[in-house]
């Protein structure tokens, strides 16, 4: 009830962060997306829920731009982006295996952007001094990601996003390669991250508890199709179908 009366306010008064209009994406003939529509509001967190193979990935790296797309339009705060380069769209991307440069120090892989976009000197200091405060990686500046546990190249990767000052976070399983005390003091981490800088967070998982505690809302995804897209207690009490009832609705 509450969402089909709020879903139209909410799109006439925010604009959205994100917007995908009828995406199409093929690998050869093999159709992965088809007419996918979805709208992202400024500062929410949004979870890309659903198991492996269904499609998140590929969903994030269109809205990412690391993939050509078939068909369809990708907006990013009000500007077509479709055609632009991934360096432009205003994102910053975190992996699941940290891309990190395995030859740079931290300090080396969080400015390595910034001086690229020719950054002064001490702005890239101030950048880097703040990211190191929110994520706890000031001692860990000079070291290589080698010399990193799981959970601290993870923080790296996110400060190089952080660093960069974008208008939206896209998360492709960052926590799935860590142990389970670490995966929960990320999750932790991240919530708080979203709240102090309070910018657009998409985050793709198949981790349930992990939706539940970190998303505005979820968007549960099956075969490419988003089955339903609702704030975590609505999905959880009222699910659309029995495939998310299954994957996240509460027993019975
Ligand atoms: P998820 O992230 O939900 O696990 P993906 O988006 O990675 O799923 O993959 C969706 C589907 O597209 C899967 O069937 C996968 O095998 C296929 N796929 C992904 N990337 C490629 C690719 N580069 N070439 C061909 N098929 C791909
Ligand atoms: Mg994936």
């Amino acid at each position: 009830m509450t969402q089909t009366r709020s879903a139209p306010v909410a799109a006439i008064t925010e604009p959205s962060s994100v917007s995908v209009r009828d995406l199409r994406l093929s690998f050869g003939s093999v159709s992965v997306l088809s007419d996918l529509n979805l709208e992202i509001r400024e500062g929410e967190f949004l979870v890309l829920l659903g198991p492996s193979g269904c499609g998140k990935s590929t969903l994030l790296n269109c809205i990412a731009g690391l993939l050509d797309i078939s068909d369809g339009q990708i907006f990013i705060k009000g500007k077509n982006v479709t055609w632009e380069e991934p360096k432009d769209r205003g994102i910053g991307m975190v992996f699941q295996s940290y891309a990190l440069y395995p030859q740079m120090t931290v300090k080396g892989n969080l400015s390595f952007g910034l001086k690229n976009a020719g950054l002064p000197r001490d702005e890239i200091e101030r950048r880097i001094a703040q990211a190191a405060e929110i994520l706890q990686i000031g001692p860990l500046l000079e070291r290589r990601p080698a010399q990193l546990s799981g959970g601290q190249r993870q923080r790296v990767a996110i400060g190089r996003a952080l660093v960069r000052d974008v208008d939206v976070f896209l998360f492709d399983e960052p926590l799935s390669n860590l142990d389970a005390k670490l995966r929960s003091e990320l999750r932790v981490e991240i919530k708080r991250l979203h709240q102090r800088l309070a910018n657009t967070m998409i985050y793709v998982t198949h981790d349930q508890i992990e939706a539940l505690t970190l998303a505005d809302r979820i968007a549960v995804m099956k075969n490419g199709v988003i089955q339903q897209l609702d704030a975590p207690q609505v999905i959880y009490n009222r699910p659309v179908n029995r495939y998310v009832a299954g994957f996240l609705g509460s027993p019975g």
